[in-house]
């Protein structure tokens, strides 16, 4: 059984490689950005929360953060391992994280900053049945309709410039910090992600010796 995190900036295409290892190696993906959109999309309780955070692309608190992944981890619906894609944002969670549960390795996609916000702002997501795409590297045939389902393309209301370059300041101040954690540890492998998603993905492989 294996334990990974993804780590990378917005844009640097970590979910996209998280997906691919979760198939590979049947691991359970979990995206706490996904897990907090189900929240904002069912109307929850906690949706009230966290709404005005996230279009903002401010940072849920920590309290919030490490409930969720508590009680998602204590699941154990993880047979083969799992991948977390999104956690720790900071040292706070990152030591939280560290106190409680054991880790592999920690990938981390690296992208130039330059690239990040042009990518991210590029990304569409397909109303109906959620799968992403990317005007650089995966455009639909037909604009913002999809080409598995015939969905609406959509925008994430967080994926403006405002709300990401927010995000991309709070991952240089807040994110790499905890990234270093894991490299006192000798825990992290650092990926070019700016090559294509297949040579990425080929590269985090052979990095992990799987
Ligand atoms: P993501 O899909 O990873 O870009 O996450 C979308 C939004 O969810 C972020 O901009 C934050 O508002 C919130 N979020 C996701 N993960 C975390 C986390 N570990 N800590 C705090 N907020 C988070």
């Amino acid at each position: 059984m294996h334990k990974y995190i993804i780590m990378g900036p917005q844009g640097s295409g970590k979910g996209t490689q998280a997906k691919l290892l979760k198939k590979a190696f049947d691991l359970t993906h979990f995206s706490v950005g996904d897990i907090f959109r189900w929240h904002v999309q069912s109307h929850t309780k906690l949706a009230a929360r966290i709404k005005r955070l996230i279009d903002a692309g401010k940072l849920v608190p920590d309290d919030i953060v490490e409930t969720i992944i508590r009680r998602r981890l204590d699941e154990h619906d993880w047979n083969y391992g799992f991948i977390l894609d999104g956690f720790p944002r900071n040292v706070e969670q990152a030591r939280f994280f560290l106190e409680s549960y054991g880790i592999d390795a920690v990938i981390y996609v690296d992208v130039p900053e330059e690239v990040t916000l042009r990518r991210a702002l590029a990304r569409r997501i397909c109303g109906n049945c959620g799968l992403d795409y990317n005007l650089f590297f995966h455009r639909p045939e037909v604009e913002d309709v999809c080409d598995v389902c015939g969905g609406t393309l959509l925008t994430r209301p967080d994926d403006n410039e405002a709300a990401l370059k927010l995000r991309l300041n709070d991952f240089a101040e807040k994110t790499l910090p905890a990234l270093d954690i894991f490299e006192h540890k000798g825990l992290v492998i650092r990926v070019d992600g700016t090559q294509d998603r297949n040579a990425v993905q080929a590269e985090i492989r052979a990095k992990l010796g799987r």
